[in-house]
């Protein structure tokens, strides 16, 4: 745990990182000034500090963070793989908001090799999901993007990214999402799962469910 004359500056700021790290353990909240500075780097002309960092390890985690965060009235940011150079880095749109990074969920859930689909959590980066293709075996290519191999797969699908094939267009082809609302509620978009009838949820995206388009 970091010393907190070293890290968050006011009570209120404290108050908030002992709440962050009850809900995600010591290792995984980041509110030193040195580490936070450096999380506002840039190549855009000018950077924004966040408040803090937290990295929640599942969807529980996150859903505690953000009921805490509309307690605070904080505004918070989320990055899956934070490699977005160019388009803003993992900098939130204004300074002292909460930084959510979503890296430490990288769980490949499952891949359908007859249906072609991969379920992935935020964290998955491009590199990670086509090692996995290639130590399966699996007959399916990863359509990457010309951003790093560390770039997640969710931040390029949020960015409304291209891939360079005929299912590139990762937002006509994203389906079955899950959502963690500001109130920590969570919205699935497409036919629910719980409809054990909805068997192709994860290839057909405009089910009995919300979609985000709209
Ligand atoms: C050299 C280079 C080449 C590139 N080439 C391409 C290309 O060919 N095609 C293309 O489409 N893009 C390209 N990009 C952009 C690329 O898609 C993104 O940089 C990268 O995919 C973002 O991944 P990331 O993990 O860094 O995203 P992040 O930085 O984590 O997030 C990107 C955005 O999505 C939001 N976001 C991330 N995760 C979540 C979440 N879980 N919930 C809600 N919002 C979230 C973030 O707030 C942020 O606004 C390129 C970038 C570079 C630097």
């Amino acid at each position: 745990m970091s010393d907190p004359a070293d890290g968050a500056t006011s009570s209120s700021d404290r108050s908030l990182a002992a709440s962050l790290r009850l809900i995600v353990g010591d290792a995984h909240v980041v509110d030193r000034p040195d580490d936070l500075d450096r999380a506002a780097r840039t190549t855009a002309s000018e950077g924004r500090t966040p408040r803090i960092i937290v990295r929640p390890h599942d969807r529980d985690q996150v859903q505690a963070i953000m009921r805490l965060a509309a307690v605070h009235r904080i505004p918070v940011y989320p990055i899956s793989g934070g490699r977005n150079w160019g388009y803003g880095d993992a900098c939130p749109p204004t300074a002292g908001q909460i930084l959510i990074d979503l890296s430490r969920m990288d769980r490949i859930v499952s891949v359908d090799a007859t249906l072609a689909y991969a379920v992935i959590e935020p964290g998955v980066t491009q590199r990670q999901l086509h090692e996995h293709l290639v130590a399966h075996r699996l007959q399916l290519w990863m359509d990457c993007t010309g951003a790093g191999p560390d770039a997640s797969v969710l931040g390029n699908i949020m960015d409304r990214g291209f891939g360079h094939s005929r299912y590139g267009d990762r937002a006509a082809h994203v389906c079955a999402m899950e959502f963690v609302l500001a109130d920590g509620e969570v919205l699935e978009t497409g036919s629910p799962s719980s409809n054990v009838s909805a068997r192709g949820r994860h290839v057909f995206a405009h089910g009995l469910g919300p979609d985000i388009a709209g």
